[in-house]
This record gives C-alpha cells, structure tokens and sequence, in this order.
C-alpha cells in the first residue's frame, strides 16, 4: 500500500506519519517511511539545492525539473522496490506537493507539471492520501515555533497570499478526487488527529 500526507507548513504532516507508522508496525505490518522533496541519496542533494539560498537563482520551470529529477530518482530507488517487496510506503509529500506548490499557484504551466508527473509517476498512484488541513496562520506558528532561531527555508518566508493560495489549492486537489483523497481537519492536539487519521485508512485499507 502506498500513503501519502499533504498539507501546507506546519500542518503536521511528520508527527502524523510518525504515529502512523508505529501504530502500522505494531499491527505487524512492513513500515517504510520517506519524504519528498528527497527520500534517497540523490534526491536528497537536490532537496538541499531548493531549499538552501541556492533555489532563489533557479527560475520557476527549472526548480520544477528539479523536484521532478528527484521525485524520478526517489520513485525508482526506494518507492517502488518497497512497493514490490510489499512493504507499505508511507510517504511525506509526494505528486500533490508539485500541484499545489508548482502548479496551482499559477508559477508554472500544468503542460509542463503533466509531462513531468507522467514521466516521473507513470501510472504510480497512491491508495490513500491523507491531506492536512489548518488555518495558515496556525500553521505558520507552528512552523516557526519548531524552527526556533532558525531561518525560515525558501518557502516558509513567502507571503500569507501564497499560503492561502495553497491551502485552497489542497483543498480542491481533495475534493476533486474523493477516491482517494481524505481531508482531516488538523486543527487539534496531535493525537486527535491521528485518531481521524486511523478512522481514515482503517475505513479504506483495511479489511
Ligand atoms: O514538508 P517539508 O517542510 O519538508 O518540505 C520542504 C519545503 O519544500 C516546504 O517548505 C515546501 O514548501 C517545499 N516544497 C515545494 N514544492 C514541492 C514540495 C515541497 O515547494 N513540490
């Protein structure tokens, strides 16, 4: 089974998958948890690329092959061996990311995200994607609170627009597509959110 988590900063996406995961090995289940952008040796270097000052220097379409040229590698090296072994991939961020981020808001022509998602994804298609929803100014406190002193990355330094933008975006990919998309309200204290996240998957996967 392959699972994604999407959402915006600060939505939580890390703890849930976290507390999925231990709740899926102590069912005894094959766990392998993964991020995007990244999640294997090369795509972790491009990862770096982005999201340090460097990314500033790329124009938006080739910031776009670049996440693709990671998801590419991510996809083949880890993805889909785990998927054949029968492993359960749980994966932070994955396709929706370059749609919301990329796509929706308008920085890069869908022409070009479809191309780049056929030749990266082909036909992979996730079981159940778990999409994070919370108002953007909480999440970017959150964001911020787990940063400390920190400089905020590439992304997390954009306007609130941009962050409204996307959570809009999130919440369209999830109505669009309600086969596989669940949108779990995640604007309460972690556990309670991993609780409608388990009622979720409990509901579609499991038997
Ligand atoms: O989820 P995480 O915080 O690790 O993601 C790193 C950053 O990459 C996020 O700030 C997100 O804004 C950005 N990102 C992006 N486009 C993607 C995936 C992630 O801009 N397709």
């Amino acid at each position: 089974r392959f699972i994604t988590f999407e959402g915006g900063e600060g939505t939580g996406k890390s703890t849930q998958i976290k507390k999925l995961a231990d709740r899926l090995k102590a069912a005894k289940l094959r766990i392998r948890v993964t991020r995007e952008p990244g999640g294997s040796p090369g795509a972790e270097i491009m990862r770096h690329l982005v999201l340090s000052g460097m990314g500033r220097l790329l124009g938006p379409e080739a910031e776009t092959l670049l996440f693709a040229a990671a998801r590419d590698d991510h996809v083949r090296t880890v993805i889909l061996p785990a998927l054949n072994q029968g492993t359960w991939v749980l994966c932070d961020r994955f396709a929706d990311s370059t749609r919301a981020y990329q796509g929706s808001l308008g920085r890069v022509p869908a022409g070009l995200i479809n191309a780049m998602q056929r030749v990266t994804i082909g036909d992979l298609k996730p079981d159940l994607t778990i999409v994070l929803d919370l108002p953007v100014e909480i999440g970017l406190q959150r964001a911020a609170a787990r940063r400390g002193s920190g400089t905020p990355d590439r992304f997390e330094s954009e306007q609130l627009s941009f962050h409204q933008g996307l959570r809009e975006a999130y919440r369209k990919i999830a109505a669009d597509d309600p086969a596989r998309c669940v949108l779990i309200d995640a604007n309460s204290d972690p556990d309670t959110v991993a609780g409608r996240v388990w009622t979720a998957l409990r509901d579609r996967l499991l038997p």
